[in-house]
């Protein structure tokens, strides 16, 4: 996912190693199944609107934006559910149902929550970091405290709700970033807030209508688009990078490039040690995996909402089996997403396209996918049918599998993981590694694993961002820029 710098006078040309737009954000179509490959989920759509506003649209116009409520459904091991929905007397009856006297605290959840949110928004994710010292300014210091970015999730949601199950329902959510509750920071009580507060959205036609629409945005705005196209080479000589080496061995020349591959792999694979070294990419610690299954069903499937979360047993022992043991944990917990639910066209009539993420470790010598796969697959079909769905494997029409060893494969994710570099304490903010190379003053990083972080309203801020970084470049470079003239080049690897 891009936002493109050719409306501010660069010539922008972007080369994608797959066949289309969209990365990660991906569609699978098979004989009138649809699934999205990666995300399902849009959290915070005003970023969304704020991309189209600053190219002069509005998003109305290329996206249709639905709203899901209720937002989805949690069914814990002992059989008991939750619907989450953001219907606040909806909501408060079913936090009571749970624990008793949850809901008075639920709201004041929700009210630090949305601090949280605007501070991040305000203070951390949406903007620059010259450096570790701009990042602990005083106002930055107490803004950290305020959005309780020193504290762990899990410990600071369990202030509010004593039960274990609404312990787990309101910090799984650190899972969209790829990261344990147990270890990220409470600042990330922002995202139930957004999810409760803001809302689940669903753009019509699937996720991929998203990649769809800046792909249009991209073109109107003169962008040249090559797929098919992967970048072998950064070059650089002297500090400077002077474009890229296509497979195959052609050079584009560039006055500086973007790149948009994940970035550990970037630096891993695309670029010279020695011009640019990858530092600290020993110590650096990268988000989970997901083991996915895509299911088109002969029949519709009642009784799941278009978002459920299946909780495995052991809530805590499966982020350690996950994120420190580099195992599949004996009970998974999973998500399973019904986009038909929202959007019937995305199967055949009568039909439902199932798409289930199963939560896993990136790649590890411990893990070989070709026999870890069909246990992980069993196990999911085993907890469908004790929720009552005993005949689910044979009613499946069309299946596919991807496993991290495909996420690295299909999409270059360093170590398959399915988010990008980790977002603990220490790789967030300043600490994450910059959108400018340090010593290659021309060559920058947009996506999940460069600054701010991993989901797709934060690559599309990290797009903002990288901008900025590379308008202030043009301008110490003397160069002028004439907007939409298409001077001078860029390269976008993609
Ligand atoms: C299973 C899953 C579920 C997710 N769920 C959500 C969700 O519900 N909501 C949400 O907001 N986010 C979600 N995310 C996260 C979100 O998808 C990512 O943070 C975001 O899409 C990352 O975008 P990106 O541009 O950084 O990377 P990518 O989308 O991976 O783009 C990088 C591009 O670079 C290309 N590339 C790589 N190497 C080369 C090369 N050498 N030459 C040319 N091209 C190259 C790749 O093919 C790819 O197109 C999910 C991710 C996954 C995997």
């Amino acid at each position: 996912m891009r936002r493109p710098s050719a409306r501010q006078g660069f010539d922008v040309q972007v080369f994608e190693k797959t066949h289309g737009p969209g990365g990660r954000c991906n569609q699978l179509q098979v004989d009138g199944f649809t699934w999205d490959v990666g995300p399902t989920i849009v959290l915070m759509p005003e970023v969304f609107e704020e991309t189209f506003r600053a190219l002069g649209r509005r998003i109305e116009d290329y996206l249709t934006l639905v709203r899901c409520d209720p937002n989805y459904r949690v069914h814990f091991r002992d059989g008991s559910d939750v619907t989450f929905t953001s219907e606040l007397c909806t909501m408060g009856r079913e936090l009571e149902r749970v624990e008793p006297g949850s809901f008075q605290r639920y709201l004041a959840f929700m009210a630090q929550g949305r601090d949280q949110y605007r501070i991040s928004l305000d203070h951390f994710v949406g903007r620059n970091f010259n450096g570790v010292s701009d990042y602990f300014s005083p106002g930055v210091l107490a803004k950290i405290f305020k959005a309780r970015a020193h504290r762990r999730m899990y410990a600071d949601v369990s202030r509010y709700f004593q039960d274990d199950r609404l312990r787990a329902a309101m910090t799984f959510q650190t899972m969209y970033l790829g990261v344990s509750p147990f270890e990220s920071p409470a600042v990330y009580g922002l995202l139930p807030f957004t999810e409760l507060g803001v809302g689940i959205w669903f753009p019509k036609g699937g996720l991929y209508a998203i990649p769809l629409a800046l792909e249009r945005l991209a073109r109107e705005e003169g962008v040249t688009l090559h797929y098919g196209r992967a970048v072998e080479r950064i070059l650089t000589e002297g500090g400077r990078t002077t474009g890229v080496r296509l497979a195959g061995g052609e050079v584009v020349s560039a006055d500086a490039v973007l790149c948009n591959a994940d970035l550990p792999y970037a630096y891993e694979k695309l670029l010279d040690p020695k011009d640019a070294p990858f530092k600290r990419g020993e110590k650096l610690r990268f988000t989970s995996s997901g083991y996915m299954l895509y299911l088109g069903m002969k029949k519709r499937v009642p009784g799941l909402l278009h978002h459920n979360v299946m909780f495995g047993r052991d809530y805590a022992g499966s982020f350690d089996d996950i994120f420190q043991r580099f195992r599949v944990p004996e009970d998974p917990s999973f998500y399973v997403n019904v986009p038909t639910r929202t959007d019937p066209s995305l199967a055949p009539e009568g039909k439902d396209s199932l798409y289930v993420l199963v939560p896993v470790p990136h790649q590890h010598a411990n893990l070989d996918w070709a026999v870890e796969g069909p246990k992980v697959r069993a196990k999911v079909f085993q907890r469908l049918a004790e929720l009552g769905y005993p005949d689910l494997e044979a009613d499946i029409e069309v299946e596919r599998v991807f496993t991290p060893d495909d996420w690295a494969g299909t999409y270059n994710l360093a170590r398959g993981s399915a988010f990008g570099l980790a977002q603990n304490f220490f790789q967030i903010g300043p600490f994450r590694p910059a959108n400018v190379d340090p010593r290659v003053k021309n060559l920058f990083f947009v996506g999940a694993s460069t600054q701010p972080g991993t989901g797709l309203p934060t690559v599309l801020i990290s797009a903002r961002l990288v901008t900025e970084r590379l308008m202030e470049w043009a301008h110490k470079q003397g160069v002028v820029l004439s907007p939409r003239q298409g001077v001078p080049a860029v390269e976008v690897a993609a």
